[in-house]
């Protein structure tokens, strides 16, 4: 027994010995990409897939070392078929994974986008503080999205086209009831409405408050999904939320708002932004329910 300890110590010594700080670096790197796979994978419906994988996976080498030849070609070809339909089936959940490593600073660097003009952006957070006012007095539903680093292209293909000035009246007359367009979500882009009745991703969260509907949850996940800026008017309420980064800021008065997006637009947002999505456990709730600044 003591001989057999002893070997045990002089094999882990001797590990020790051999390890290098490039395999130190290859482990941490490996404990870090498992971490967030496992992570994804709890988070959405891949799970069963997943598991279905492994098994194919474990049960193919099995075969290969069994060296039962037919069999092992024929798991390792639906193995092959198997993850291109995953390509194919879980394609919103790539984009979404995607979407979040392009907002990574060091890709950021290269992102095309020019910072917009300080005066037009100034004028564009009064326009539309004033519009939330507006609508939240009528109670008149409407949500509205504000596009930042990452292009909602994708997005405004959902609705109609419009490419118009911000003004309340026109987003007051698109969002009224029995207006065609007033279904959905608009999307400003460059500070100019891009389009209307847009279909937005609706959020997963379980923790949603119940008095919540469908308006804030579309809303609330386009903003876990990318990092626009989501402003919502309850249409039952007329209580005015944003939705940023998955996270929910609720009964927001016309000056909050302002002072909110003010601070968003400006001074360090993009930091901001990038340090919530590096670290995400550093989130608050979730649930809406107390995530006023
Ligand atoms: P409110 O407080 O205004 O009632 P709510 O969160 O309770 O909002 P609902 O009452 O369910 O939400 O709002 C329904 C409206 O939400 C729809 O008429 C539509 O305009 C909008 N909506 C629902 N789903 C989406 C979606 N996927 N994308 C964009 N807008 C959506
Ligand atoms: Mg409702």
């Amino acid at each position: 027994m003591a001989a057999y300890l002893e070997r045990f110590l002089t094999l882990l010594t001797n590990a020790f010995d051999l390890l290098r700080w490039q395999d130190v670096v290859d482990m941490l790197l490996i404990a870090f990409l498992l971490y967030k796979v496992l992570m994804f994978v709890r988070e959405s419906s891949a799970a069963q897939v997943i598991k279905t994988i492994v098994g194919v996976v474990i049960v193919t080498q099995l075969l290969d070392l069994l060296q039962l030849n037919v069999s092992h070609y024929i798991f390792a070809s639906a193995l092959q078929i198997g993850i291109l339909a995953i390509i194919i089936l879980f394609q919103p959940e790539l984009r979404r994974m995607l979407n979040s490593v392009g907002q990574r600073p060091i890709l950021r660097f290269f992102s095309l986008s020019e910072a917009p003009d300080e005066n037009e952006t100034l004028r564009a957070i009064a326009l539309l503080t004033e519009t939330a006012d507006k609508l939240s007095r009528s109670r008149t539903g409407a949500l509205i999205c504000i596009e930042r680093e990452n292009r909602l292209g994708d997005i405004i293909k959902t609705g109609t086209q419009v490419n118009a000035d911000i003004s309340d009246d026109l987003l007051g007359n698109i969002f009224y009831d029995k207006a065609p367009l007033h279904d959905g979500a608009v999307v400003i882009q460059n500070w100019r409405i891009a389009a209307a009745g847009c279909r937005l991703p609706l959020s997963e969260n379980k923790s949603i408050s119940r008095d919540l509907g469908m308006r804030h949850r579309a809303g609330l996940g386009l903003s876990e999904a990318t990092d626009a800026f989501v402003l919502i008017v309850s249409e039952e309420t007329g209580g005015i939320t944003v939705a940023d980064g998955g996270i929910f800021k609720r009964n927001l008065t016309p000056e909050m708002l302002s002072s909110m997006m003010k601070k968003e637009f400006f001074d360090g947002s993009a930091e901001k932004t990038t340090i919530r999505r590096l670290f995400p456990w550093n989130r608050k709730r979730k649930d809406g329910s107390a995530d006023v600044k």
